[in-house]
């Protein structure tokens, strides 16, 4: 049984963003015509694998969604079943929201496949920041689940990133598909896109409609009524099915 392995606290890691990239692209002569890789890839278009944290890929097997209490469950839940529905569906990694309650200490990873959803008031202790705490199997790489912390003023405050009530809930929607993101094994994509040598906040890839990727730092996604809270398809949603696709290429290669 591999023991799991707590990853260092999520922050923003602007960083490194600039060593990667090098290494993106020199992965990216091994990707076909078709898309699908022959070799493990761990970056490409909108979309990082978490490898600073030691994750390089995604097991198939089930998740589960769990919460830290009563009031994690009664405000979180709902948030999760979009993004969850679409990694089973599109990814075909199964994630399902439970009721379980689980009061493992954020300190510690849970059990294997588990995720512990916190409704914390600023866990970073700064204004508007959420926490993820991905665990990581330190046999082969892949995503173990971890710990989400919640910051409450999302939801305590009503004009938090607009006076428009829907503005507001897409951010709230795309802040929990973000911190999840980061557990299944996702790092911020930010790049140099102005090349003036800084990787800066909000710099992502933007697609045709304008959005970047949801786990761009330190929030993007899209806030459209049929988008928010989903993995943004064409960055981080194909970002998941490589890490699926790692999880194999590195146990055959
Ligand atoms: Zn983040």
């Amino acid at each position: 049984m591999p023991t799991p392995r707590p990853a260092r606290t999520r922050r923003t890691l602007y960083a490194t963003a600039a060593a990667i990239l090098t290494i993106t692209a020199l992965l990216l002569a091994s990707t076909t015509a078709r898309g699908a890789t022959t070799t493990p890839l761990y970056a490409s278009t909108g979309w990082k694998a978490e490898t600073a944290q030691g994750i390089y890929s995604l097991s198939p097997d089930p998740y589960t969604i769990v919460f830290a209490d009563d009031t994690a469950r009664t405000k979180l839940a709902g948030y999760f079943t979009e993004p969850a529905s679409q990694v089973t569906t599109s990814v075909g990694v199964p994630i399902t929201v439970t009721t379980t309650l689980d009061t493992t200490p954020v300190g510690s990873c849970p059990a294997r496949h588990r995720i512990i959803v916190h409704y914390t008031y600023r866990p970073l202790g700064t204004q508007g920041m959420s926490q993820a705490r991905p665990c990581y199997n330190t046999v082969d790489g892949s995503a173990w689940g971890g710990h989400i912390l919640m910051d409450s003023e999302y939801w305590t405050s009503s004009s938090w990133f607009s006076t428009t009530t829907t503005v507001n809930e897409s951010h709230r929607q795309n802040a929990v598909t973000h911190e999840l993101g980061h557990i299944l094994g996702l790092d911020h994509p930010n790049t140099d896109r102005d090349q003036d040598g800084v990787v800066e906040a909000y710099e992502c890839v933007k697609n045709a409609a304008g959005w970047t990727p949801v786990l761009c730092a330190p929030n993007g996604g899209d806030r459209s009524s049929t988008g928010a809270g989903l993995f943004v398809p064409g960055y981080d949603l194909t970002g998941l099915k490589q890490l699926l696709a790692n999880y194999y290429l590195r146990q055959t290669g």
